[in-house]
C-alpha cells in the first residue's frame, strides 16, 4: 500500500503503534536510544480490558506510582469444592497503569500523539495515520513497532486477511466495594464441556474487579458472570465495562524486515488464564537489548524462556480441547485442580 498524501513528520527512529501496555513499556525503553513516537487512537488509560493482576515482582519492575492491591492467595472453585494455592500478585487499575506508563515513557523523551494508524508500506518505510479531524499523516520510521492489540483476522505485517488467529474473548466489570475475599483471585472454573473461567479480584480504592473469559471466538456463555454475581451477592451497578479477545496461540515471528510485533499483536498471553501483562513485560529488555545491538530478533524470541512457556500453554490447550472432545469429558477442571496442587508445593 502506498498512500504519500497528508503531512510527513521527520524521520523518527522508533515509531510505535499503541499506546497501551505494550506500547508505552517499549515507547521508554526505545526512547533513550533514539527519536521514539507512540500513538494511539484513545488517550492511553481510556480503555478497560483487563483484571489488572500481575505479580508482585512484575509490578515493582515497572516502577509506577499507582494504588495497587496485594493479594496472597489463589482460589479456583471447580463444581463447589475451592482449591487454594498461595501466590505473590497485586492488583492494579489497568487505566491507572496504562496511563502511568504512557507519562513514564513521554518522561523518558518519547512523544506521545493520538493518531489511528491505517497502515504501512514496509518498501517505503512509512506508516499512515489519521488524526483527530480526519487529515491523513504519514511518517518515516528506522524500526515500526505495532503493539495494536490482537487483530486476529489481520496479518500484522502485510497488513491483509487472514485465517483468524484464534482467540478467545473475555469481559470485564468493575463495581464498587470490597471484595468477600480482599486477598485473593477467586476463578470459577466451568465444570461443563465448553471451557471457560469468571474471575473476581479486589481492586484497590474500595472496588472489585469481576469478569468472564472463553476459550472461543463466538461468543461467551453469558451465565458465567451472572453466577458469579449472584453467588456474591453483587448487585451494584458496573462503574466500567470493557472486554477483549485473548490470543489463544503466540506468534514464533516477532520481526519481518524493519516492522516487530508485540503484546497482544503477537499472541503473548497465557491462553490457558489469559496472562498477558507478565508474558509482555518479561520479554521487553531482551527485545529492546536485541534491536540496540542488531541481533536477529526472532531468534532471541524463539530462544527465550517467554517462547517456550507461552508455546507449551497453548499445545497444553490443544491437547485439552481435543483430549475433552475425543472423551466428552471436561479436561480443562481437572487441569486447573492440577495446577492448583503443583502451586501448592512450589515456593512462594
Ligand atoms: C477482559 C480481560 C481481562 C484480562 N485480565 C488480565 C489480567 O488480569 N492480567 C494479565 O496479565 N492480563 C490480562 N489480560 C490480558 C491483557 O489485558 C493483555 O495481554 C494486554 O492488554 C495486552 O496489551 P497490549 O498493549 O499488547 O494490547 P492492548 O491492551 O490491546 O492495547 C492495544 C492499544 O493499541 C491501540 N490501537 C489499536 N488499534 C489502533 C490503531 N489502528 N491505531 C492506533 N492505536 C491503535 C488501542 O487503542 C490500545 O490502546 C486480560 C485481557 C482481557 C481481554
Amino acid at each position: 500500500m502506498t498512500d504519500t498524501t497528508g503531512t510527513t513528520d521527520d524521520h523518527v527512529d522508533y515509531l510505535i503503534v499503541g499506546a497501551a501496555f505494550a506500547g508505552s513499556l517499549l515507547a521508554a525503553e526505545f526512547a533513550r536510544l533514539g527519536k521514539t513516537i507512540f500513538t494511539d487512537k484513545f488517550l492511553p488509560g481510556t480503555l478497560m480490558n483487563c483484571g489488572g493482576g500481575l505479580p508482585v515482582k512484575v509490578f515493582e519492575k515497572l516502577d509506577v506510582e499507582i494504588p495497587f492491591r496485594n493479594v496472597s492467595e489463589g482460589i479456583m472453585c471447580i463444581n463447589g469444592m475451592e482449591h487454594r494455592f498461595p501466590c505473590n500478585y497485586v492488583v492494579v487499575d489497568r487505566s491507572q497503569l496504562d496511563a502511568a506508563l504512557c507519562d513514564k515513557a513521554c518522561a523518558a523523551g518519547a512523544v506521545f500523539k493520538k493518531l489511528n494508524y491505517t497502515g504501512h508500506d514496509p518498501a517505503i518505510s512509512t506508516a499512515f495515520f489519521i488524526d483527530g479531524r480526519k487529515k491523513k499523516i504519514s511518517m518515516t520510521y528506522k524500526k515500526l513497532i505495532l503493539a495494536y492489540g490482537l487483530y486476529p483476522h489481520k496479518d500484522p505485517f502485510s497488513g491483509k486477511r487472514r485465517k483468524p488467529w484464534p482467540h478467545g474473548l473475555a469481559q470485564v466489570e468493575i463495581l464498587s466495594g470490597e471484595s468477600t475475599r480482599p486477598n485473593s483471585f477467586h476463578f470459577d472454573i466451568s465444570p461443563g464441556l465448553d471451557p471457560g473461567y469468571a474471575w473476581m479480584f479486589p481492586m484497590p480504592d474500595g472496588r472489585i474487579n469481576i469478569g468472564a473469559g472463553s476459550f472461543r471466538n463466538s461468543g461467551l456463555r453469558k451465565t458465567m458472570l451472572s453466577e458469579l454475581k449472584n453467588r456474591f451477592d453483587l448487585k451494584g451497578a458496573p462503574l466500567e465495562k470493557g472486554g477483549g479477545v485473548i490470543p489463544l496461540t503466540v506468534t514464533s515471528r516477532l520481526q519481518k524486515g524493519n516492522v516487530i510485533i508485540y503484546g497482544d499483536a503477537a499472541g503473548m498471553v497465557n491462553p490457558l488464564n489469559g496472562e498477558g501483562l507478565m508474558h509482555i513485560a518479561k520479554f521487553a529488555d531482551r527485545l529492546v537489548r536485541a534491536v540496540s545491538s542488531g541481533k536477529n530478533i526472532n531468534i532471541a524470541w524463539l530462544t527465550s524462556n517467554t517462547f517456550l512457556y507461552l508455546l507449551t500453554a497453548s499445545l497444553v490447550l490443544k491437547i485439552i480441547n481435543i483430549g475433552s472432545s475425543a472423551t466428552r469429558i471436561s479436561l480443562y477442571p481437572a487441569s486447573c485442580r492440577l495446577v492448583a496442587s503443583i502451586r501448592r508445593q512450589l515456593p512462594k
